[in-house]
């Protein structure tokens, strides 16, 4: 048969197979919202006749301005399958940026979280008279009401996605390196990708699975979750617009997988470690978006007894393009070992074919699987995109031969596994040698002192670049007091940090990979999605031209 692969036949499926699983939202006054899915469904057959009132039509595109929520939720399924376009807008981005993304997106109707009226606020006057939906309206709100369109709007209406190749969604990179730029999906590349994350060797979603997706309905489509989760039928938690506490949202909703970048397992890990008992339901957590430190997943696996599904993706690919899991062959490997290997990004989804480029090289030539050589990872796959939204592929992002250019370098060993080394902007180019920023992080984060760290290359007349450490200390004190990697004894911390620092770095690497100079700071700056923000780190110190340091 020629079975169309469309999101109406996900929804369906969900909906008549499991139509009493619980979809749960944090309100922003902090109680909790609950409903079925077939309570979803019902809505979301509205929300289809509700728009399409609004004269939304086939290819539209359809703007969200909201976090994670079930009028989101419903939004993620009304939208494409009415035929139209969902174009989440990332919320953290500036309304000046976000403008630009709304200009070249064309969108023609924006649904707004009324928790984020007032940023919102800045980005409509500088978007002119779109129309406006809300949900969450306070009483002043002058919009439209979401409640009130799904009240008045038929509770029915019948699917009509005629080819599986029509546009389903529109997700802009979050901008870390340069510019956002909008990727469109189809249904067929976000159907095969539900189908592909769901294996048990990727996230692995089952039944009777209790998901929480921390990472933002506006970062690359949440990882897929509203749809993988939806399709293998497991229950849902949305920590809505206001922040939790993770542990009790945990603890209160027995959550079995839970999904965010590796800045929120950080964060989250001391009061996690202490209320360990609590959180006994959690299986499995589910990283990405940056580099997970070993040390870190360490943690989690043998302190929580919490698994780490690491997985390594962009908003081009869907975005899920490799996934670290041990395989059979490593079960008598030592701990450290194991953690090592889950600290790579892993090995490619099924559906997915990686290669590793030479750089800088005009024509493509393949380099070794042999866990050493560094090359460009080049990558294709039915879910990943073969040009950006409204421009022509260009060979900075494309091979002529059809695959994408990640930007990001990496080593690929025999058995498959790649490790990320950088990306090819953030690699340091000092006197001629590369230097990998995420390796010196890596082994900053072993330091029992250091919460955080993140390292950019710095001008330097010699060298043309040089590394430059910023690190977020661990409060004397709230350092974690474990047996392994992650842990330290108070009586042990150096009192002069940065030696000890150096001195690690030393035991690892050549020494012109060591930092020229480490600042201590407060805070290090993120980007929207929770990343370090490695330009913004960059114009601290280099702002006015001169590198020099306070
Ligand atoms: P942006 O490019 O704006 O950051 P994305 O969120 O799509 O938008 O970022 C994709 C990039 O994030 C990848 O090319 C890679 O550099 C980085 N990345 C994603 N997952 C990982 C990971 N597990 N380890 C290291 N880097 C990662």
């Amino acid at each position: 048969m020629n079975y169309p692969l469309t999101l109406a036949q996900m929804l369906e499926h969900a909906h008549r197979i499991h139509g009493d699983k619980c979809v749960q939202t944090v309100l922003p006054n902090g109680e909790m919202h609950r409903y079925t899915y077939a309570a979803l469904y019902e809505r979301v057959k509205s929300l289809a006749n509700a728009i399409t009132e609004l004269g939304i039509q086939r290819g539209d595109r359809v703007a969200t301005y909201a976090s994670n929520t079930y009028q989101h939720l419903e939004l993620y399924y009304a939208i494409p399958c009415i035929g139209a376009v969902l174009h989440p807008l990332n919320i953290r981005l500036s309304a000046v940026q976000l403008a630009q993304i709304v200009h070249e997106a064309e969108d023609k109707l924006i649904f707004v979280d009324g928790a984020f009226s007032e940023q919102f606020g800045d980005l409509r006057n500088k978007i002119g008279c779109k129309r406006i939906v809300r949900f969450n309206l306070m009483p002043a709100d002058t919009d439209t009401s979401y409640e009130q369109l799904l009240g008045e709007a038929e509770p029915t209406y019948t699917w009509d996605i005629q080819d599986e190749n029509w546009a389903m969604g529109l997700c802009y990179t979050s901008g870390t390196q340069g510019e956002p730029r909008g990727v469109l999906y189809t249904h067929r590349s976000m159907f095969l990708h539900t189908l592909a994350v769901n294996q048990a060797d990727v996230f692995g979603l089952t039944e009777a699975d209790v998901v929480l997706p921390l990472v933002p309905m506006f970062h690359a489509m949440a990882w897929g979750l509203p749809y993988a989760c939806m399709f293998a039928g497991a229950d849902m938690v949305l920590p809505g617009p206001k922040p939790t506490c993770l542990a009790d949202l945990i603890a209160e909703n027995d959550i079995t997988v839970a999904a965010g970048v590796p800045t929120v397992w950080a964060k989250a890990y001391p009061d996690l470690q202490r209320r360990r008992q609590d959180i006994s339901s959690l299986r499995r957590v589910i990283v990405g978006g940056e580099a997970m430190p070993s040390t870190l997943i360490e943690a989690y696996e043998k302190e929580l007894g919490v698994e780490v599904c690491h997985a390594w993706g962009m908003t081009e690919m869907s975005p899920t393009g490799t996934c670290s899991k041990l395989r059979g062959t490593h079960q008598n490997l030592s701990d450290a070992k194991k953690w090592d290997i889950k600290a790579k990004q892993g090995r490619p989804v099924p559906g997915v074919e990686l290669r590793l480029a030479a750089e800088a090289s005009t024509s493509f030539t393949e380099l070794p699987w042999d866990g050493e050589t560094v090359g460009e990872v080049q990558v294709r796959s039915p879910w990943t995109a073969s040009r950006y939204y409204k421009s022509e592929p260009t060979t900075e992002h494309f091979t002529a031969d059809g695959w994408l250019r990640t930007g990001d370098l990496a080593t690929i060993d025999a058995e498959g596994y790649m490790q990320i080394v950088d990306r090819a902007k953030a690699l340091i180019r000092s006197g001629g040698e590369s230097i990998s920023s995420i390796a010196l992080e890596t082994a900053l984060l072993k330091h029992p002192r250091v919460l955080e760290a993140a390292v950019i290359g710095v001008p330097d007349e010699k060298w043309g670049e040089r590394p430059l450490a910023v690190v977020v200390l661990t409060p004397v004190g709230a350092e974690c007091n474990t047996r392994n990697g992650f842990s330290l004894f108070p009586d042990q911390i150096p009192n002069r940090t940065e030696e000890a620092l150096r001195g690690q770095l030393a035991a690892e690497f050549p020494k012109f990979w060591i930092p020229d100079r480490f600042v201590f700071v407060d805070e290090i700056p993120k980007t929207s999605v929770g990343k370090s923000d490695k330009r913004a780190i960059l114009g601290m110190f280099v702002s006015t031209g001169n590198s020099d340091l306070p």
